[in-house]
């Protein structure tokens, strides 16, 4: 005689513990699991815990043109080391260049140490 035996755990998919980082959609505002790449609710695609709010794209052209200057450093809130590019001229190039192919390979980081990774 077999017996089919139903295993029917009902957990509940609200895990609420003290530990779980919930977040809110930037696009529609559901509260959503702090680690979800994207929102349940409306698809928005969601910025990981690493990755800085700022973009790619005017860090990257303020590096190409004004990179001597740390231009690219102001705007990612690094301003000490901005001040010391602009008085080394980005250290003879050789960092402002070290900078933009950091910028380009989405290793470059902010000052909370989040990198850039969004082009747009
Ligand atoms: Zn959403």
């Amino acid at each position: 005689m077999n017996e089919s035996t139903h295993c029917d755990s009902d957990a509940t998919a609200a895990d609420t513990r003290g530990g779980a980082q919930m977040v809110y959609c930037r696009a529609c505002g559901r509260q959503i699991h702090g680690s979800a790449t994207s929102c349940p609710g409306c698809g928005a695609r969601q910025m990981a815990a690493d990755e800085s709010h700022r973009i790619v794209l005017p860090a990257f052209l303020l590096c190409l043109f004004m990179g001597s200057l740390g231009a690219h450093r102001y705007y990612v809130g690094k301003i000490g080391t901005g001040l010391l590019m602009l008085v080394t001229a980005g250290g003879l190039g050789i960092w402002v260049l070290i900078d933009l192919i950091m910028i380009l390979a989405g290793s470059f980081r902010d000052i909370d140490g989040k990198t850039l990774r969004r082009w747009t």
